[in-house]
């Protein structure tokens, strides 16, 4: 990996394909790229993948989440009013038509035992502070201000947050102690994703699980929106998971895929959900 830097911008990665490491840089960018931020498919594996994401040290202010989230919607509303307003009508006609139960809870009670939970990205800490009472909250948040934020309020149920990435909030837990980790819109941002699946290994006890949510790259939506699809966020979104290429990317980490039907992984939802775990080999 090489950093490069100039006035205007600050310190970016050009980075090879995180899935399989091929160096693509010859290559030519996808036409779904924008602005400065440059998109590729890999030229031996296919994944999806930004290419120039914004260094670490960009993402604990600059690039901060809390700052970031608007940026699309107003994009959406100045450039395409006709479609903003579409989708926003689809999305809640959607959700009145499926009126699904709360799909992370549902998994968090049938997949984690009880014990320490980490949430990655885990904000201002929402979901951490509604968790039952089984399980002890440790949040992971590179954004200064939500770790703070997430502190204050998980300290009242003897919480803990890490304030770092969540690749060194993972080699921070002890290993093979945690019940569970959550990584709900998370892998999707994350520069080293095999790094990452590594260490979520590493911290987890026998026995214990992973909850996954990204974007579905394959998703009929992206192909009918093009670049208008809500998965495209720059320079925030660095890697695109189709199904496939997310199961193989657990599984080559040492997760068994425990649970990712056709329903986890349906064609017209732009996100899906995994839930893989640490094999317990004693029992
Ligand atoms: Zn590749």
């Amino acid at each position: 990996m090489t950093t490069s830097q100039d006035a205007t911008s600050p310190a970016v990665l050009a980075r090879n394909c995180p899935n399989c490491g091929t160096d693509n840089l010859a290559a030519p960018a996808l036409a779904y790229s924008w602005q400065d931020w440059v998109l590729k498919g890999c030229s031996d594996c296919a994944f999806v993948y930004l290419e120039n994401p914004p260094g670490y040290e960009a993402l604990v202010s600059e690039f901060a989440w809390e700052r970031n989230h608007g940026d699309r919607s107003e994009r959406m509303r100045e450039e395409y009013p006709f479609s903003y307003n579409f989708s926003r009508a689809w999305k809640k006609f959607r959700r009145w038509a499926i009126r699904k139960p709360n799909k992370l809870a549902n998994r968090i009670a049938t997949s984690f035992p009880p014990g320490p939970v980490v949430d990655i990205g885990c904000g201002s800490g929402d979901y951490l502070a509604a968790l039952p009472d089984e399980y002890e909250p440790l949040g992971v948040e590179i954004s200064e201000e939500l770790a703070r934020q997430a502190t204050e309020r998980l300290s009242k149920r003897g919480g803990k947050v890490y304030a770092m990435s969540a690749v060194d909030g993972l080699a921070a837990v002890p290993e093979g102690t945690v019940s569970g980790i959550i990584m709900r819109s998370f892998l999707e941002h994350e520069q080293d994703p095999t790094d990452l699946l590594a260490r979520a290994w590493r911290a987890l006890r026998p026995g214990g699980a992973t909850i996954i949510k990204v974007p579905n790259y394959a998703s009929v939506n992206r192909r009918v929106m093009g670049d208008r699809w809500c998965g495209f966020r720059f320079p925030g979104h660095v890697n695109y998971f189709t199904p496939q290429s997310l199961r193989d990317m657990v599984e080559a980490s040492g997760f068994r895929v425990e649970r990712f039907g056709l329903f986890d992984r349906f064609y017209l939802s732009d996100n899906m959900w995994m839930v893989a775990c640490k094999p317990d080999t004693a029992a």
